[in-house]
């Protein structure tokens, strides 16, 4: 990266922790932020609509694109694949924007490694039980699925020394102020 590019931050963090929540609120607040839309190949949850949440790809097209290196990074969570698409951040970054990527922790570890000028934040909760709570409550899961995302928080949790800054999300108002602080978002 150059002086004059945008400043890329990794948002990541356990299923269930709040991720989107803080984003949709950094989002409203700063409508410059450009968040990253993923692709992935799961199915679309109830009222996800491609191309807004994710780009919603076969294995396939997802395998093509890991072989043309059209992928910045990507990773398998819970049963699905799920990648950043290079092209749009490298345009965003080269335009100046402060860019978004949210993203779990092996993506964020191949962000580190290539582009060591990003800036990685853990979002926690205040505690496990509460994570459970949360992703138990949502009910977008089955409870085979809810166990398999919890497993993979105790992991991702604990690699709380790989990132540069842990926010602790327990209050979103305050969670998400402290990411835009770190974001240097321009006013
Ligand atoms: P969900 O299925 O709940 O939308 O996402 C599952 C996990 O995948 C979340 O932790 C989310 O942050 C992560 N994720 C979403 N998009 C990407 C991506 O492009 N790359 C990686 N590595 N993880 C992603």
């Amino acid at each position: 990266m150059t002086g004059a590019d945008g400043r890329l931050t990794v948002l990541s963090g356990p299923s269930g922790v709040g991720k989107g929540s803080v984003v949709s609120l950094v989002r409203r607040r700063h409508p410059q932020v450009w968040l990253s839309v993923s692709v992935t190949t799961r199915t679309p949850r109830q009222g996800e609509v491609d191309g807004v949440e994710y780009h919603f790809i076969d294995e396939a097209e997802f395998e093509r694109m890991v072989t043309a290196d059209e992928l910045l990074e990507h990773a398998s969570y819970a049963g699905n694949r799920y990648g950043t698409p290079r092209r749009p951040v490298q345009e965003r970054l080269a335009a100046g924007t402060p860019a978004l990527l949210e993203i779990e922790l092996q993506g964020a570890r191949q962000v580190r490694a290539t582009m060591p000028g990003a800036q990685l934040v853990l979002l926690v909760p205040p505690s496990f039980d509460e994570l459970a709570r949360r992703l138990t409550g949502r009910g977008t899961e089955d409870s085979g699925r809810v166990h398999r995302r919890l497993d993979r928080a105790r992991i991702e949790l604990a690699a709380e020394d790989e990132f540069d800054v842990v926010i602790v999300n327990d209050e979103l108002e305050r969670a998400a102020d402290r990411l835009v602080a770190l974001m240097q978002i321009p006013p």
